[in-house]
């Protein structure tokens, strides 16, 4: 009887326990949750082919490959679907997931001009730089950048998604593109698939604990770590934007990174900071954002 009580107790105590995690998608994809909103941003299980790239086809989100990730990372509910820009390998199945997870999709024009390709489209909510998004317990602050040029050579399809997109792989444009500091009780977070420090991020610095970071267009390792990491000072790295380019998502999940060069990232950093959290994501495992 006396265990009985203890039980009732303890028990709502238990379970009123929030917490903070997150889940990584592939690509620069990372879904995180308190337990009762979920936020998404840039879910990519759609590939491009070889033909894509040669001939410029229709590239249209594969319904099958994200409902498998959905499942896969077992997410049943999403509150906000947010974009970093409309690169196909960031925004090809945003739309898609806004649609059947029945949630809003955040973004500039561009991200609008994807979803008015739909029909029914999902509710799209234009992003203002620097006006932070409520949702439940996060709040979410849309930060502009300049997306990087690859290999430091040129920039990829730059500018706006033109009116009339119909999902033609070069319609998908570079758009307005956004790094998110996401306030929350149990934890702070930066997302920012850039790869090169931007200037905005040093604002935060310090009142990050967990850092998305990408590393896809980093000019170096040094340069990632020292610039963009170091400058951060967040508690906690997660590296993001590296793929198994056309072959499917579920290839991660064996951990197979060819090229990512993770391993020369995470020494540099624990070299420069040994007390920096370094979590190299798996696909759809969960990363406890609050302990
Ligand atoms: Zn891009």
């Amino acid at each position: 009887m006396i265990m009985l009580l203890l039980n009732l107790i303890i028990q709502p105590i238990v379970f009123a326990k929030d917490s903070l995690s997150a889940k990584w998608l592939g690509v620069a994809g990372v879904a995180i949750t308190d337990g009762k909103d979920t936020l998404i941003f840039d879910p990519v299980p759609t590939k491009p082919s070889l033909s894509h790239w040669l001939f410029g086809t229709e590239l249209k989100s594969d319904v099958v490959r994200v409902s498998t990730m959905l499942r896969k990372a077992e997410i049943e509910r999403v509150s906000g679907v947010f974009m970093s820009h409309t690169h196909f390998d960031h925004a090809v199945d945003g739309a898609e997931v806004a649609l059947m997870m029945r949630a809003p999709i955040y973004g500039g024009v561009s991200v609008k001009r994807i979803t008015e390709a739909y029909s029914p489209a999902p509710k799209y909510i234009e992003l203002t730089p620097e006006k932070p998004v409520q949702i439940g317990k996060f709040k979410i602050t849309p930060i502009r950048r300049g997306h990087a040029p690859i290999a430091s050579l040129f920039h990829f399809l730059p500018g706006e998604i033109a009116p009339g997109f119909d999902f033609k792989f070069y319609q998908y444009r570079e758009g307005e593109t956004w790094n998110y500091f996401i306030e929350h009780l149990l934890g702070n977070i930066l997302f920012d698939q850039g790869g090169r420090f931007h200037p905005a991020n040093k604002k935060y610095s310090g009142r990050v604990d967990t850092y998305f970071a990408g590393i896809a267009n980093r000019r170096s390792v040094e340069d990632w770590v020292d610039n963009s990491i170091l400058v951060v000072k967040a508690k906690r790295v997660v590296p993001i934007h590296f793929d198994v380019f056309f072959l499917k998502s579920e290839w991660l999940e064996k951990q197979w990174l060819p090229g990512a060069g993770l391993d020369k990232l995470e020494r540099m950093l624990k070299e420069k900071s040994p007390t920096t959290k370094w979590v190299t994501p798996v696909l759809y495992q969960k990363i406890n954002l609050n302990e």
